[in-house]
Protein backbone atom coordinates (compact mmCIF):
# COMPACT_ATOMS: atom_id res chain seq x y z
CA UNK A 1 0.00 0.00 0.00
CA UNK A 2 1.19 3.97 -0.88
CA UNK A 3 0.26 6.74 0.58
CA UNK A 4 -0.40 9.90 -1.77
CA UNK A 5 -1.02 13.22 -0.49
CA UNK A 6 -2.55 15.91 -2.51
CA UNK A 7 -1.78 19.30 -1.55
CA UNK A 8 -4.35 22.45 -1.97
CA UNK A 9 -4.32 23.52 -5.58
CA UNK A 10 -4.34 19.69 -6.21
CA UNK A 11 -8.12 19.87 -5.13
CA UNK A 12 -8.34 24.00 -5.48
CA UNK A 13 -11.76 23.08 -7.55
CA UNK A 14 -14.42 21.11 -8.64
CA UNK A 15 -12.54 20.25 -11.49
CA UNK A 16 -9.09 19.61 -9.79
CA UNK A 17 -10.95 17.09 -7.31
CA UNK A 18 -12.63 14.94 -10.13
CA UNK A 19 -9.43 14.50 -11.89
CA UNK A 20 -8.01 13.41 -8.52
CA UNK A 21 -10.66 11.47 -7.94
CA UNK A 22 -9.69 9.71 -11.24
CA UNK A 23 -5.93 9.42 -10.29
CA UNK A 24 -6.67 7.88 -6.95
CA UNK A 25 -9.07 5.25 -8.42
CA UNK A 26 -6.93 3.82 -11.01
CA UNK A 27 -4.20 3.63 -8.31
CA UNK A 28 -5.69 1.16 -6.34
CA UNK A 29 -6.43 0.52 -2.66
CA UNK A 30 -3.90 3.29 -1.40
CA UNK A 31 -3.89 6.13 1.64
CA UNK A 32 -5.10 9.27 0.17
CA UNK A 33 -4.13 12.20 2.68
CA UNK A 34 -5.50 15.43 1.54
CA UNK A 35 -4.82 19.39 2.47
CA UNK A 36 -7.76 22.05 2.55
CA UNK A 37 -8.91 23.40 -0.95
CA UNK A 38 -6.09 26.02 -1.53
CA UNK A 39 -6.82 29.36 0.04
CA UNK A 40 -9.05 27.80 2.50
CA UNK A 41 -6.49 27.79 5.78
CA UNK A 42 -5.32 31.02 5.13
CA UNK A 43 -8.98 32.16 5.41
CA UNK A 44 -9.55 30.47 8.69
CA UNK A 45 -6.30 32.04 9.74
CA UNK A 46 -8.25 35.22 8.79
CA UNK A 47 -11.26 34.55 10.53
CA UNK A 48 -9.11 33.56 13.45
CA UNK A 49 -7.78 37.07 13.46
CA UNK A 50 -10.98 38.84 13.35
CA UNK A 51 -12.20 36.50 16.17
CA UNK A 52 -9.05 37.41 18.24
CA UNK A 53 -9.71 40.68 17.61
CA UNK A 54 -13.17 40.91 18.23
CA UNK A 55 -13.92 42.04 15.28
CA UNK A 56 -17.12 39.62 14.94
CA UNK A 57 -18.84 40.93 11.33
CA UNK A 58 -15.13 40.96 9.49
CA UNK A 59 -15.30 37.20 10.96
CA UNK A 60 -18.94 36.55 9.50
CA UNK A 61 -18.24 38.50 6.23
CA UNK A 62 -15.46 36.23 5.74
CA UNK A 63 -16.73 32.87 7.12
CA UNK A 64 -19.86 33.84 3.98
CA UNK A 65 -17.51 34.69 1.63
CA UNK A 66 -15.76 31.40 1.96
CA UNK A 67 -19.04 29.03 2.68
CA UNK A 68 -20.28 30.44 -1.05
CA UNK A 69 -17.15 29.60 -2.52
CA UNK A 70 -17.79 25.73 -1.39
CA UNK A 71 -21.56 26.10 -2.10
CA UNK A 72 -20.00 27.02 -5.99
CA UNK A 73 -17.84 24.12 -5.76
CA UNK A 74 -21.02 21.26 -4.74
CA UNK A 75 -22.91 22.57 -7.48
CA UNK A 76 -20.25 21.63 -10.18
CA UNK A 77 -18.65 18.76 -8.88
CA UNK A 78 -22.20 16.52 -8.22
CA UNK A 79 -23.94 15.27 -10.65
CA UNK A 80 -27.32 13.93 -8.57
CA UNK A 81 -29.24 16.39 -6.40
CA UNK A 82 -28.89 13.55 -3.59
CA UNK A 83 -25.32 13.94 -3.26
CA UNK A 84 -25.37 17.98 -3.45
CA UNK A 85 -27.62 17.21 -0.67
CA UNK A 86 -25.16 15.34 1.18
CA UNK A 87 -22.48 17.49 0.64
CA UNK A 88 -24.22 20.90 1.35
CA UNK A 89 -25.45 18.82 4.62
CA UNK A 90 -21.87 18.21 5.51
CA UNK A 91 -20.57 21.59 5.02
CA UNK A 92 -23.45 23.82 6.15
CA UNK A 93 -22.81 21.79 9.56
CA UNK A 94 -18.97 22.85 9.23
CA UNK A 95 -19.35 26.45 8.93
CA UNK A 96 -22.36 26.87 11.58
CA UNK A 97 -19.56 25.26 14.07
CA UNK A 98 -17.32 28.41 12.75
CA UNK A 99 -19.76 30.65 13.26
CA UNK A 100 -20.45 29.20 16.98
CA UNK A 101 -17.07 31.06 17.70
CA UNK A 102 -18.06 34.73 17.40
CA UNK A 103 -20.14 33.83 20.54
CA UNK A 104 -18.12 33.48 23.28
CA UNK A 105 -13.89 33.95 24.24
CA UNK A 106 -11.70 33.02 21.82
CA UNK A 107 -8.08 31.40 22.38
CA UNK A 108 -5.58 29.53 20.43
CA UNK A 109 -7.82 26.55 21.22
CA UNK A 110 -10.60 27.72 19.39
CA UNK A 111 -8.53 28.76 16.59
CA UNK A 112 -7.10 25.36 15.86
CA UNK A 113 -10.91 24.19 16.36
CA UNK A 114 -11.98 26.32 12.89
CA UNK A 115 -8.48 25.90 11.78
CA UNK A 116 -9.32 21.85 11.42
CA UNK A 117 -12.49 22.62 9.24
CA UNK A 118 -10.56 23.03 6.21
CA UNK A 119 -9.13 19.78 5.65
CA UNK A 120 -12.42 18.20 7.38
CA UNK A 121 -14.69 20.10 4.58
CA UNK A 122 -11.89 18.82 1.49
CA UNK A 123 -12.12 15.24 2.65
CA UNK A 124 -15.64 15.53 3.21
CA UNK A 125 -16.29 16.64 -0.49
CA UNK A 126 -13.52 14.02 -2.35
CA UNK A 127 -15.51 11.25 -0.32
CA UNK A 128 -19.02 11.98 -1.28
CA UNK A 129 -17.56 12.52 -4.20
CA UNK A 130 -16.17 9.21 -4.76
CA UNK A 131 -19.20 7.42 -3.64
CA UNK A 132 -21.29 9.33 -6.23
CA UNK A 133 -18.88 7.78 -8.90
CA UNK A 134 -19.34 4.19 -7.32
CA UNK A 135 -16.32 3.92 -5.70
CA UNK A 136 -16.12 2.45 -2.41
CA UNK A 137 -14.29 5.09 -0.49
CA UNK A 138 -13.58 4.74 3.35
CA UNK A 139 -12.91 8.28 5.24
CA UNK A 140 -10.67 7.28 7.94
CA UNK A 141 -10.90 10.39 10.07
CA UNK A 142 -7.22 11.65 11.01
CA UNK A 143 -8.72 12.97 14.67
CA UNK A 144 -9.19 9.17 15.41
CA UNK A 145 -5.57 8.18 15.23
CA UNK A 146 -2.98 10.90 14.18
CA UNK A 147 -1.85 12.19 17.98
CA UNK A 148 0.83 13.76 19.55
CA UNK A 149 2.48 13.62 23.07
CA UNK A 150 3.39 15.71 25.53
CA UNK A 151 6.59 17.74 23.64
CA UNK A 152 4.09 18.22 20.63
CA UNK A 153 6.24 14.77 18.48
CA UNK A 154 4.10 12.40 16.69
CA UNK A 155 2.47 9.53 19.20
CA UNK A 156 4.30 6.84 16.27
CA UNK A 157 3.06 4.25 18.66
CA UNK A 158 -0.44 5.11 19.33
CA UNK A 159 -0.90 6.35 15.71
CA UNK A 160 0.59 2.40 14.07
CA UNK A 161 -1.74 0.75 16.57
CA UNK A 162 -5.16 3.30 15.74
CA UNK A 163 -4.56 3.14 12.22
CA UNK A 164 -4.10 -0.24 11.62
CA UNK A 165 -7.30 -0.84 13.77
CA UNK A 166 -9.16 1.43 11.68
CA UNK A 167 -7.38 0.25 8.07
CA UNK A 168 -8.37 -3.52 9.53
CA UNK A 169 -11.95 -2.55 10.13
CA UNK A 170 -12.49 -0.82 6.61
CA UNK A 171 -10.41 -4.15 4.72
CA UNK A 172 -13.43 -4.15 2.36
CA UNK A 173 -12.69 -0.36 1.17
CA UNK A 174 -11.08 0.07 -2.42
CA UNK A 175 -9.06 3.34 -1.08
CA UNK A 176 -8.96 5.16 2.05
CA UNK A 177 -9.15 9.01 2.72
CA UNK A 178 -8.06 11.03 5.42
CA UNK A 179 -7.21 14.50 6.31
CA UNK A 180 -3.84 16.02 5.86
CA UNK A 181 -2.42 18.89 9.22
CA UNK A 182 -4.70 18.21 11.81
CA UNK A 183 -4.21 16.21 14.86
CA UNK A 184 -5.37 15.81 18.31
CA UNK A 185 -2.58 16.73 21.51
CA UNK A 186 -2.00 14.55 24.35
CA UNK A 187 -4.79 15.87 25.84
CA UNK A 188 -7.08 14.83 23.16
CA UNK A 189 -7.53 18.64 21.82
CA UNK A 190 -7.73 19.28 17.91
CA UNK A 191 -4.34 20.80 17.19
CA UNK A 192 -2.37 20.32 14.16
CA UNK A 193 1.18 19.59 12.33
CA UNK A 194 1.48 23.26 11.38
CA UNK A 195 1.75 25.11 8.66
CA UNK A 196 2.26 22.87 5.24
CA UNK A 197 2.14 19.95 7.55
CA UNK A 198 -0.11 17.43 5.26
CA UNK A 199 3.45 16.16 4.07
CA UNK A 200 4.11 15.41 7.53
CA UNK A 201 0.85 13.98 7.78
CA UNK A 202 1.79 11.57 4.88
CA UNK A 203 4.95 10.84 6.03
CA UNK A 204 3.64 9.59 9.29
CA UNK A 205 0.96 7.37 8.09
CA UNK A 206 3.70 5.74 5.60
CA UNK A 207 6.16 5.07 8.66
CA UNK A 208 3.33 3.43 10.71
CA UNK A 209 2.09 1.09 8.05
CA UNK A 210 5.74 0.69 6.54
CA UNK A 211 4.31 2.01 3.14
CA UNK A 212 5.94 0.94 -0.54
CA UNK A 213 6.15 4.47 -1.32
CA UNK A 214 5.01 8.14 0.09
CA UNK A 215 3.78 10.37 -3.09
CA UNK A 216 3.42 13.86 -2.38
CA UNK A 217 1.23 15.03 -5.17
CA UNK A 218 1.24 18.97 -5.89
CA UNK A 219 1.72 21.47 -9.02
CA UNK A 220 4.92 21.10 -10.48
CA UNK A 221 6.76 18.56 -11.74
CA UNK A 222 8.75 17.88 -8.36
CA UNK A 223 11.79 19.28 -6.96
CA UNK A 224 13.28 21.70 -8.81
CA UNK A 225 16.99 22.96 -9.03
CA UNK A 226 16.13 26.41 -8.02
CA UNK A 227 13.37 28.03 -6.47
CA UNK A 228 10.77 28.41 -9.38
CA UNK A 229 9.25 31.76 -7.71
CA UNK A 230 12.79 33.44 -8.35
CA UNK A 231 14.48 31.93 -11.06
CA UNK A 232 12.71 31.31 -14.70
CA UNK A 233 14.93 28.50 -16.39
CA UNK A 234 14.50 25.82 -13.28
CA UNK A 235 14.54 22.26 -14.16
CA UNK A 236 13.18 19.16 -11.72
CA UNK A 237 15.96 17.03 -10.07
CA UNK A 238 15.76 12.91 -10.84
CA UNK A 239 16.82 11.53 -7.73
CA UNK A 240 17.72 13.16 -4.26
CA UNK A 241 19.61 11.44 -1.26
CA UNK A 242 16.89 11.93 1.80
CA UNK A 243 19.52 14.54 3.45
CA UNK A 244 19.80 16.20 0.58
CA UNK A 245 15.86 16.74 0.55
CA UNK A 246 15.64 17.44 4.44
CA UNK A 247 18.65 20.20 3.02
CA UNK A 248 16.22 21.71 0.64
CA UNK A 249 13.27 21.60 2.92
CA UNK A 250 14.66 22.79 5.71
CA UNK A 251 16.63 25.57 3.82
CA UNK A 252 12.98 26.91 2.01
CA UNK A 253 11.89 24.97 -1.18
CA UNK A 254 8.62 25.28 -0.29
CA UNK A 255 7.42 22.06 -2.57
CA UNK A 256 8.84 19.53 0.72
CA UNK A 257 7.41 19.90 4.52
CA UNK A 258 11.02 20.18 6.58
CA UNK A 259 9.33 17.40 8.87
CA UNK A 260 8.48 14.94 6.23
CA UNK A 261 11.50 13.38 5.63
CA UNK A 262 12.64 11.87 9.28
CA UNK A 263 9.41 9.29 9.22
CA UNK A 264 10.60 7.96 5.68
CA UNK A 265 13.82 8.30 5.82
CA UNK A 266 14.12 6.12 9.18
CA UNK A 267 11.61 3.54 7.76
CA UNK A 268 13.63 4.11 4.54
CA UNK A 269 10.73 4.78 2.65
CA UNK A 270 11.20 6.28 -0.78
CA UNK A 271 8.91 9.61 -1.20
CA UNK A 272 8.25 10.56 -4.71
CA UNK A 273 6.91 14.23 -5.53
CA UNK A 274 4.46 14.18 -8.55
CA UNK A 275 2.35 16.89 -9.76
CA UNK A 276 -0.96 16.48 -10.19
CA UNK A 277 -1.74 18.24 -13.56
CA UNK A 278 1.01 15.95 -15.54
CA UNK A 279 0.66 12.55 -14.01
CA UNK A 280 2.95 11.43 -15.98
CA UNK A 281 6.18 13.39 -15.22
CA UNK A 282 8.98 11.43 -13.53
CA UNK A 283 8.88 13.84 -10.98
CA UNK A 284 11.77 13.28 -8.09
CA UNK A 285 12.41 10.44 -6.59
CA UNK A 286 13.38 10.85 -2.75
CA UNK A 287 15.76 7.63 -1.17
CA UNK A 288 18.76 6.28 0.44
CA UNK A 289 21.01 7.01 -2.32
CA UNK A 290 21.08 9.15 -5.56
CA UNK A 291 23.78 10.40 -8.28
CA UNK A 292 27.11 11.30 -6.47
CA UNK A 293 29.63 14.22 -7.77
CA UNK A 294 26.75 16.38 -8.73
CA UNK A 295 25.33 19.95 -7.22
CA UNK A 296 21.35 19.29 -7.51
CA UNK A 297 19.74 22.15 -6.06
CA UNK A 298 19.28 25.77 -4.42
CA UNK A 299 17.26 26.92 -2.02
CA UNK A 300 16.57 30.03 0.46
CA UNK A 301 15.83 30.95 3.55
CA UNK A 302 14.40 34.23 4.45
CA UNK A 303 13.88 36.15 7.80
CA UNK A 304 17.24 35.73 9.04
CA UNK A 305 19.07 37.68 11.68
CA UNK A 306 22.92 37.18 12.27
CA UNK A 307 24.55 37.59 15.33
CA UNK A 308 28.45 37.93 15.97
CA UNK A 309 29.80 37.55 19.05
CA UNK A 310 33.33 39.16 19.60
CA UNK A 311 35.44 38.32 22.15
CA UNK A 312 39.16 38.69 23.63
CA UNK A 313 38.32 35.81 25.77
CA UNK A 314 37.25 33.21 22.99
CA UNK A 315 41.20 33.20 21.88
CA UNK A 316 42.70 30.09 23.23
CA UNK A 317 39.90 29.43 25.76
CA UNK A 318 37.59 26.37 25.70
CA UNK A 319 33.96 26.48 27.13
CA UNK A 320 33.06 30.02 25.19
CA UNK A 321 31.31 28.62 22.54
CA UNK A 322 29.04 26.45 25.23
CA UNK A 323 28.15 29.40 27.40
CA UNK A 324 26.96 31.19 24.24
CA UNK A 325 25.40 27.78 22.70
CA UNK A 326 23.48 28.03 26.42
CA UNK A 327 21.95 31.47 26.23
CA UNK A 328 20.39 30.33 22.78
CA UNK A 329 19.08 27.09 24.57
CA UNK A 330 18.05 29.24 27.38
CA UNK A 331 15.72 30.76 25.23
CA UNK A 332 14.52 27.91 22.93
CA UNK A 333 15.81 29.43 19.54
CA UNK A 334 17.32 27.14 17.78
CA UNK A 335 20.36 28.16 15.50
CA UNK A 336 20.92 27.75 11.49
CA UNK A 337 24.12 28.96 10.17
CA UNK A 338 27.53 29.19 12.90
CA UNK A 339 30.88 30.65 11.53
CA UNK A 340 33.91 30.82 13.66
CA UNK A 341 37.05 32.44 14.28
CA UNK A 342 39.35 32.39 16.71
CA UNK A 343 38.37 36.09 18.19
CA UNK A 344 34.63 35.72 17.44
CA UNK A 345 31.85 33.36 16.20
CA UNK A 346 28.27 34.43 14.31
CA UNK A 347 25.14 32.45 14.39
CA UNK A 348 22.13 32.78 12.77
CA UNK A 349 18.59 32.68 13.80
CA UNK A 350 15.31 32.54 12.10
CA UNK A 351 13.16 33.50 15.08
CA UNK A 352 13.65 36.97 16.89
CA UNK A 353 10.50 36.50 19.47
CA UNK A 354 13.51 36.44 22.16
CA UNK A 355 16.42 38.00 20.23
CA UNK A 356 16.46 41.00 23.22
CA UNK A 357 16.87 38.74 26.01
CA UNK A 358 19.45 36.83 23.83
CA UNK A 359 21.46 40.04 22.96
CA UNK A 360 21.43 41.39 26.55
CA UNK A 361 22.58 37.88 27.90
CA UNK A 362 25.53 37.65 25.12
CA UNK A 363 26.55 41.36 25.37
CA UNK A 364 28.23 39.49 28.89
CA UNK A 365 30.52 37.63 26.76
CA UNK A 366 31.42 39.98 24.04
CA UNK A 367 30.87 42.62 21.75
CA UNK A 368 27.32 41.51 19.99
CA UNK A 369 26.19 43.05 16.51
CA UNK A 370 23.61 42.19 14.32
CA UNK A 371 22.65 41.63 11.02
CA UNK A 372 18.64 41.87 10.05
CA UNK A 373 16.75 40.88 6.48
CA UNK A 374 19.47 38.43 6.06
CA UNK A 375 18.86 35.40 3.81
CA UNK A 376 20.45 31.79 3.68
CA UNK A 377 21.29 30.24 -0.06
CA UNK A 378 21.76 26.71 0.43
CA UNK A 379 23.56 24.60 -2.12
CA UNK A 380 22.55 21.16 -1.97
CA UNK A 381 24.68 17.64 -3.48
CA UNK A 382 26.99 15.72 -3.44
CA UNK A 383 29.30 17.88 -1.37
CA UNK A 384 32.02 15.58 0.24
CA UNK A 385 35.21 17.24 1.40
CA UNK A 386 37.39 15.02 -1.10
CA UNK A 387 35.34 16.24 -4.49
CA UNK A 388 37.07 18.73 -5.96
CA UNK A 389 35.84 22.41 -7.13
CA UNK A 390 32.51 22.34 -5.98
CA UNK A 391 32.68 25.03 -3.16
CA UNK A 392 34.78 27.03 -5.77
CA UNK A 393 32.29 27.31 -7.84
CA UNK A 394 29.48 27.94 -5.72
CA UNK A 395 31.56 30.65 -5.04
CA UNK A 396 32.79 32.18 -7.90
CA UNK A 397 28.86 32.22 -8.80
CA UNK A 398 28.47 34.84 -6.07
CA UNK A 399 31.43 37.10 -7.07
CA UNK A 400 29.26 40.08 -7.15
CA UNK A 401 26.88 39.48 -4.35
CA UNK A 402 28.55 40.28 -0.90
CA UNK A 403 28.64 36.99 1.66
CA UNK A 404 28.24 37.55 4.91
CA UNK A 405 28.82 34.40 6.23
CA UNK A 406 29.45 30.61 4.88
CA UNK A 407 29.09 27.44 5.87
CA UNK A 408 30.45 24.48 4.33
CA UNK A 409 31.76 20.81 6.11
CA UNK A 410 28.91 20.42 8.86
CA UNK A 411 27.12 17.86 6.35
CA UNK A 412 28.21 16.14 3.54
CA UNK A 413 25.29 17.82 1.65
CA UNK A 414 25.30 21.62 1.66
CA UNK A 415 27.19 24.32 1.59
CA UNK A 416 25.27 27.75 2.44
CA UNK A 417 25.94 31.21 2.07
CA UNK A 418 24.21 34.16 3.76
CA UNK A 419 22.93 37.29 1.92
CA UNK A 420 21.37 40.65 2.37
CA UNK A 421 17.35 40.41 1.37
CA UNK A 422 17.84 42.70 -1.37
CA UNK A 423 20.33 40.42 -3.11
CA UNK A 424 18.69 37.41 -2.84
CA UNK A 425 17.28 36.94 -6.66
CA UNK A 426 20.56 37.89 -8.21
CA UNK A 427 22.23 35.27 -5.88
CA UNK A 428 19.75 32.67 -6.55
CA UNK A 429 19.65 33.80 -10.63
CA UNK A 430 23.97 33.43 -10.56
CA UNK A 431 24.04 30.01 -8.98
CA UNK A 432 21.38 28.95 -11.50
CA UNK A 433 23.32 30.37 -14.25
CA UNK A 434 26.83 29.28 -13.30
CA UNK A 435 25.98 25.38 -11.71
CA UNK A 436 23.49 24.28 -13.80
CA UNK A 437 23.12 26.22 -17.05
CA UNK A 438 26.90 26.71 -18.01
CA UNK A 439 27.12 30.35 -17.77
CA UNK A 440 30.38 31.85 -16.55
P1 LIG B 1 0.93 22.05 -1.85
O1 LIG B 1 -0.19 23.02 -1.64
O2 LIG B 1 0.64 21.01 -2.87
O3 LIG B 1 1.46 21.49 -0.56
P2 LIG B 1 3.08 23.96 -1.92
O4 LIG B 1 2.64 25.32 -2.35
O5 LIG B 1 3.30 23.73 -0.47
O6 LIG B 1 2.09 22.90 -2.54
O7 LIG B 1 4.44 23.57 -2.69
C1 LIG B 1 4.54 23.66 -4.08
C2 LIG B 1 5.21 24.95 -4.46
O8 LIG B 1 6.54 25.00 -3.94
C3 LIG B 1 5.43 25.14 -5.93
O9 LIG B 1 4.29 25.68 -6.55
C4 LIG B 1 6.62 26.08 -6.00
O10 LIG B 1 6.26 27.42 -6.23
C5 LIG B 1 7.24 26.02 -4.60
N1 LIG B 1 8.67 25.71 -4.62
C6 LIG B 1 9.63 26.40 -3.95
N2 LIG B 1 10.85 25.89 -4.18
C7 LIG B 1 10.67 24.83 -5.02
C8 LIG B 1 11.55 23.92 -5.64
N3 LIG B 1 12.87 23.94 -5.43
N4 LIG B 1 11.03 22.98 -6.48
C9 LIG B 1 9.69 22.94 -6.70
N5 LIG B 1 8.81 23.77 -6.14
C10 LIG B 1 9.28 24.73 -5.30
N1 LIG C 1 -3.94 23.23 4.91
C1 LIG C 1 -2.73 23.40 5.68
C2 LIG C 1 -1.99 24.64 5.25
O1 LIG C 1 -2.43 25.33 4.33
C3 LIG C 1 -1.85 22.19 5.63
C4 LIG C 1 -1.27 21.86 4.27
O2 LIG C 1 -1.79 22.26 3.23
O3 LIG C 1 -0.28 21.12 4.25
O4 LIG C 1 -1.00 24.96 5.83
MG1 LIG D 1 2.86 22.19 0.88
Amino acid sequence: MKVLKFGGTSVGSAQRMKEVAKLITERGKNIIVLSAMSGTTNTLVEISDYLYKKNVDGAKETVNTLEAKYRRTIDELYATQDFKDKATKEIKACFNYIRSFTKDIFTLFEEKEILAQGELMSTALMTLYLQEQGVNAELIPALDFMRTDKNAEPDTQYIKQKLTALLDKHADAQLFITQGYICRNAYGEIDNLQRGGSDYTASLIGAAINADEIEIWTDIDGMHNNDPRYVSNTQPVDELHFEEAAELAYFGAKILHPTCVLPAKLNNIPVRLLNTMQPEAHGTLIYNSSASCMIKAVAAKDNITAIKIKSGRMLLAYGFLRKVFEIFETYQTPIDMIATSEVGVSVTIDNERNLSHILDDLKKFGTVTIDRDMVIICVVGDLEWQNRGFEARALDALRDIPVRMISYGGSNYNISFLVRKEDKVAALNALSDHLFNNQQ
